[in-house]
């Protein structure tokens, strides 16, 4: 079966307006067709409007990095997943490790996260992976097939054939220092498996799973030639056109 590879930009709390709007024209015309790579991007929830509504024919998918698991209320501070529906909003990142590290998310939170997310309409982006010490102790497969089996949680089978998962080693993030593309497709293979024991081989078949951690231009070809890679989720080498549109020609 073969899977629509998805790269997605993740901004992080980079970019002002004027930067985002700049970033805009800097691809304008320059993204490729949609039926073989997708593309999206994951911005500051302040700039995901003007990313929809300056659009024109790029053919980009617009992602939140973060969302709450209520659709309204008294939540100061929070965006919820009916929000980003009614923007036309495509998905949304939940679950990363910079999320579960300094905002104490945990793997219930994430699953509640992705259950109101599909609810919605919006496709979340699960991201999983393991810090150097669990990754040195040899217990990356033990601790990312855990993160999955919590975030997966109550979802149908249907769901997560629709859903994407990001392996993101956290020693790997922003350190320069990327998984080896074997390392890396073992890994997201671990997932797919664990995606296969829960919900079967069509799901299986079906989910995406990115790799992420430090891709550049320059290493993302090996990456996406690995069998089990279905895409890439990338920080500090998306936040230039230049290098965000080198990635998607791999
Ligand atoms: P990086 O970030 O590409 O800058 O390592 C990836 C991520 O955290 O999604």
């Amino acid at each position: 079966m073969s899977r629509t590879p998805l790269i997605a930009g993740n901004w992080k709390m980079n970019k002002n307006l004027k930067e985002v709007m700049s970033f805009i024209a800097g691809i304008d015309g320059k993204l490729p067709d949609p039926n073989r790579i997708e593309v999206a991007i994951a911005a500051p929830a302040l700039y995901l409007i003007p990313l929809v509504q300056n659009r024109g024919t790029n053919p980009y998918k617009v992602s939140a990095e973060n969302v709450y698991f209520e659709n309204s209320g008294a939540f100061t501070g929070e965006i919820s997943p009916a929000m980003l529906a009614a923007e036309g909003i495509d998905y949304s990142i939940i679950g990363h490790s910079e999320r579960r590290e300094y905002f104490h998310e945990t793997d219930e939170e994430i699953n509640k996260k992705a259950k109101a997310l599909f609810a919605a309409g919006v496709t979340p982006i699960l991201c999983c992976g393991e810090t150097l010490e669990t990754f040195e102790a040899g217990k990356t497969a033990e601790w990312v097939s855990g993160q999955i089996e919590a975030g997966l949680a109550g979802l149908t089978a249907e769901q997560v054939s629709n859903l994407v998962i990001a392996y993101e080693p956290i020693w790997a993030i922003g350190t320069g220092k990327t998984a080896t593309p074997e390392i890396a497709d073992k890994t997201c293979g671990v997932v797919r498996d664990t995606v296969r024991k829960l919900y079967g081989d069509e799901t299986a078949e079906k989910v995406r799973i990115q790799y992420g951690g430090s891709v550049k231009p320059e290493t993302i070809a090996e990456l996406m030639a690995k069998p089990n890679i279905d895409g890439a989720l990338v920080g500090g080498a998306s936040l230039e056109p230049d290098s965000f549109l080198g990635l998607l020609n791999f």
